[in-house]
This record gives C-alpha cells, sequence and structure tokens, in this order.
C-alpha cells in the first residue's frame, strides 16, 4: 500500500509538496484553513465575485493553475480546504497525528478528525512582522499584507490617498496591488538606506542571473511606480501616525543604518491610510508543537531533502527561510518528494536540490539588503503601545522587565500580559522577545500548543472517521 502524505498549506510549498508526494506515487491529504489553494503569493478573489481575470494582479498565474489542476485533479490527492489544523500530537514513533477542524471558521457545524500520516510537511507559510510606533493601533493603520490581501482578494482599497513603508522588497508588491486596484499611493519609503539595500544587492552579482524571474519581477514594479510617479526613497521611515479616533496624518523622519531618528529631518503627511511591514514572522507554532528543532531561534531547521528533526516531518516554504515563492516551490517539491518515499537518488531530486541551494543564496542577499536595525525602540515613547491585544505599553513593560519581574520573561508576560491577548503574541511576540533581551529571557514566542482557535463544544465532540479515499477534485 502507498504511503499517506499530510500536507499542511496550499501554498506554493504546500502545492509543490503535494505534486512531490504524488509524483513519488504516494496517497496526499491536501489541506489549508482558506476556501481556496495559493497560499499568500497566489491569494484568489472569491468565486463569487466571478472575475474574468482572477489572475490580473499575479505573477506566474498560468503555471500556478497548472499546477493546482494537476494536484487536485490527481486521483490520488485528497484536497481539505476550510481545514484547519490545530494541534498536532507527538507520538512515539513516526510523525505527530495531525488535528484537523473542517468547515467554515464562522460556522457551528465544524468536524473534528485526525489524522495518522506516513509523512507530514508542514508548510504554513508566514505573517508580516509589524513594528510599534507611536499611533500604529490607530484605525486606518494596515499591516501590508492585509491591505494587499484585500486589494487582491476582495479588490478594496483600504484608503486613498496611502503612504507604505517598512522594509524589503516586499513593499513594492504591496504599492502595485493599490495601484492596481485604484488608490493613489503618495510614496513607498525603504527604511534602509540606499548604501546598505545596494550593498546586499550587488553583493555576488552571479546569484541574481539565477533569479532572473524574481528580478524581472521586481523591475515591473519599480516600472509601475515610476509610471505612476511614486516616489521610492530609501533610509526614511514612519516614526509615529496621528489623527483623532483614526489616522489623519504620518510622521517620517531620515534614519541612520541603524534605523536611529536623524534628528531635524521629521516631515508631517497627511494621509488617509498607512500600510506598514519590516519583514516576515514565519508561523512556527506547528512545528514547535511537532518537537522540530529552530534554527537560530527563528526557523525551522531542515536537511538537505527538507526533513526536519523529528522522523517523519519535514519542512517547507517561510517556515524554513524567507526565500519568495519559487523557493518555496522548489522547497516542497523536495519535501514531498522525500516524505512519499521517492529514491533520494533520483536525477530530478538532485536537480531539484541545485535550484533550491540557489534560492536560498537569494535569501542571504535579502535579508542582507533588508535587515531590521537595532535602534528602531528609539521611536517609542512609555505611552507606546506594544501589544494591541492587552493594551499593554512599553512604559509598562521595560518597568516589569526592570522590577518585579526581572530576569524572567514569562513573568513579564503574565504581570503584563504582553502576548496573551486574542492573537496569542502572533504579531506582538517577537517585538516583546526583542524588546526584553538582555533584561528577561527564557520562554519560547512560538510555543503555541493550540495553533487555531477552537471552540469548547468543538474540543467536546469526539472526531468523526476519517474516510480514507479521495474526497474531492475541487
Ligand atoms: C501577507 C503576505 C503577502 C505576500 N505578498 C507577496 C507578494 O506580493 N509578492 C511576493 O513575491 N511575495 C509575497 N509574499 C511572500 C510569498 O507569499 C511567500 O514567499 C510564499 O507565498 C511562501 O509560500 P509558503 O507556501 O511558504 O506560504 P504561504 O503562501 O503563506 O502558504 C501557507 C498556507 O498555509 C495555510 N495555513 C497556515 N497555517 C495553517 C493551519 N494551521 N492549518 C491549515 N492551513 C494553514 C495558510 O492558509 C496558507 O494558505 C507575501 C507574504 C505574506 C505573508
Amino acid at each position: 500500500m502507498s504511503r499517506h502524505v499530510v500536507v499542511v498549506g496550499s501554498g506554493p510549498a504546500g502545492l509543490g509538496a503535494a505534486a512531490g508526494a504524488l509524483r513519488a506515487g504516494a496517497r496526499v491529504t491536501l489541506l489549508d484553513a482558506a476556501e481556496d489553494p495559493g497560499g499568500q503569493y497566489h491569494r484568489m478573489p472569491p468565486a463569487a465575485f466571478g472575475a474574468a481575470r482572477p489572475g490580473r494582479l499575479h505573477h506566474g498565474w498560468r503555471g500556478f493553475e497548472r499546477l493546482r489542476d494537476r494536484v487536485l485533479g490527481h486521483p490520488r490527492c485528497a484536497w481539505w480546504p476550510e481545514s484547519a489544523v490545530w494541534s498536532v500530537d507527538r507520538t512515539e514513533q513516526g510523525p505527530p497525528h495531525v488535528h484537523v477542524l473542517r468547515g467554515e471558521a464562522d460556522g457551528a457545524g465544524r468536524e473534528r478528525h485526525v489524522l495518522r500520516p506516513d509523512g507530514l510537511v508542514l508548510a504554513p507559510g508566514a505573517h508580516d512582522r509589524v513594528l510599534p510606533f507611536p499611533g500604529w493601533e490607530l484605525p486606518g493603520v494596515y499591516t501590508a499584507g492585509a491591505a494587499q490581501a484585500l486589494a487582491k482578494g476582495e479588490r478594496l482599497v483600504v484608503g486613498d490617498p496611502v503612504l507604505i513603508a517598512g522594509s524589503g522588497p516586499f513593499l513594492l508588491p504591496v504599492a502595485a496591488s493599490l495601484i492596481e486596484a485604484g488608490a493613489t499611493v503618495l510614496e513607498v519609503l525603504e527604511a534602509n538606506p540606499a548604501a546598505t539595500v545596494a550593498r546586499g544587492w550587488a553583493a555576488r552579482p552571479w546569484e541574481l542571473a539565477a533569479q532572473a524571474g524574481k528580478a524581472g519581477e521586481l523591475a515591473g514594479y519599480a516600472g509601475l511606480l515610476a509610471r505612476h510617479r511614486v516616489p521610492y526613497r530609501t533610509g526614511r521611515a514612519v516614526i509615529e501616525a496621528r489623527g483623532d479616533g483614526r489616522v489623519e496624518e504620518a510622521v517620517t523622519a531620515r534614519l541612520h543604518h541603524d534605523w536611529s531618528v536623524v534628528p531635524g529631518t521629521e516631515r508631517t503627511v497627511p494621509v488617509d491610510a498607512l500600510c506598514v511591514t519590516h519583514g516576515f514572522s514565519p508561523q512556527l507554532e506547528l512545528p514547535v508543537a511537532a518537537g522540530c528543532r529552530l534554527r537560530g531561534g527563528a526557523f525551522t531547521d531542515v536537511d538537505d531533502d527538507q526533513r526536519t528533526s523529528v522522523p517523519g516531518v519535514y519542512a517547507a516554504g517561510e517556515i524554513t527561510g524567507i526565500a519568495g515563492a519559487p523557493a518555496a516551490r522548489t522547497e516542497g517539491l523536495l519535501a514531498g518528494w522525500a516524505a512519499g518515499g521517492g529514491d533520494p537518488g533520483d536525477r530530478a531530486a538532485a536537480a531539484l536540490r541545485r535550484r533550491r541551494d540557489r534560492a536560498r543564496a537569494f535569501a542571504g542577499r535579502l535579508a542582507a539588503a533588508h535587515p531590521v536595525g537595532a535602534a528602531w525602540p528609539g521611536w517609542l515613547r512609555p505611552d507606546t503601545i506594544v501589544c494591541r491585544c492587552e493594551e499593554t505599553d512599553y512604559g509598562t513593560l521595560l518597568h516589569a522587565a526592570d522590577g518585579a519581574a526581572a530576569g524572567s520573561a514569562r513573568a513579564v508576560r503574565l504581570g503584563t500580559r504582553a502576548g496573551l491577548g486574542p492573537c496569542q503574541a502572533r504579531v506582538c511576540g517577537p517585538t516583546v522577545a526583542e524588546l526584553l533581551r538582555g533584561r528577561a529571557g527564557g520562554g519560547d514566542p512560538h510555543r503555541r500548543p493550540v495553533a487555531q482557535p477552537i471552540r469548547l463544544g468543538e474540543l467536546a465532540n469526539p472526531p468523526v472517521d476519517t474516510p480514507d479515499k479521495k474526497e474531492s477534485a475541487r
């Protein structure tokens, strides 16, 4: 009997993993909390919109459609949309058991399933990271990812005019999505100075040649910005948002290379909405719950075939490093091939490893060109909110870390409630950990045994039998 591979996430990495496992001859269950496959990169408008050209705002749409149709239409693939993995249970031998809730996230009738795979591929992706600054909690301040999701997925603009700020090449597709959806983008601000960006990208130029597609994509966005006369400024950031009840103006300032503010360079810009992003946070709760070792505390550690430190568990995509959609797809193909029992000596697998390694080199350049400067906490004031769910401010956090809770990050969190609200530290976790570094240690910001919200009633219901046949081909 063929191996059963469960793939969590149907973004570029998950779809690639499903294709790799199918090619190796495995049976695959591909599941995603979302209604449609594609993940962050190929986010589709809802079918109800009846979009004539759903791929209009997307790069590589044709290739995505081909892969999606091949995987979801395969007789050995069961596609489970609206299926959230809320927990994984370690076992004595073999991969962990996978606990799934199937059904509309806001609906009443979600079913519990427990899957016991022979191989598990984790590909849950990342979400965008936003550093706090005074006023970032005001309505009208969005993460750039949320603004892009609304533009790409719902054809909605978050405001008009919009200012986009933060760091990384991701600023460009966000600007492009908002322009295409009809918004006026005032300017795009990259916090790193031009010298840092240029040094990062210009090192080892031969590596760029191997990533011509990605470079072409970025050049396309730059052209769109130029046609719409949107300035792209480096070494400048939004350090404050102001407004009465919602954002009305952004305060921007020039930054030194460590992101400390150059005094006297502040400017006030009237805005209707502000979109900010300072990189990505990988979603590590599932690998951490499965017992996978992390690399540098930041990413899932994998070997040459995407194996994690837990037998039978593989990882692909943004949870192993931030390298973009093509890299995620290649890692997925390799992970799926290995999880499905494919021959490690296969020639196609060797070619995939080489392609994956080139993509990882590209990721290194990305990190070098767009680092987060260590002096950003200098933007904060004592009353700046750090944890938005619990409204814990910077002053309270420091007071606890230097006082009664000194030395223990857990005690600081319990005492101030930072990270204990509805988002369970998904947004503020890395920020709080960074602000407490050197003051209060311990605790894993990614330890979240319940990875997705589950109602008590759902928890009380026994799991339904998991059908062992093809569920649907979309
Ligand atoms: C908000 C955002 C916007 C981006 N926009 C761009 C862009 O415009 N251009 C660009 O080049 N790159 C963009 N990126 C980066 C790009 O999306 C990634 O490089 C690529 O999508 C990574 O693929 P992935 O498969 O690892 O993750 P993703 O594409 O994020 O896919 C992960 C999938 O896993 C699912 N999932 C997560 N947790 C669970 C769970 N517990 N149970 C079930 N399913 C789960 C999610 O619903 C999602 O569909 C963006 C990233 C983010 C976070």
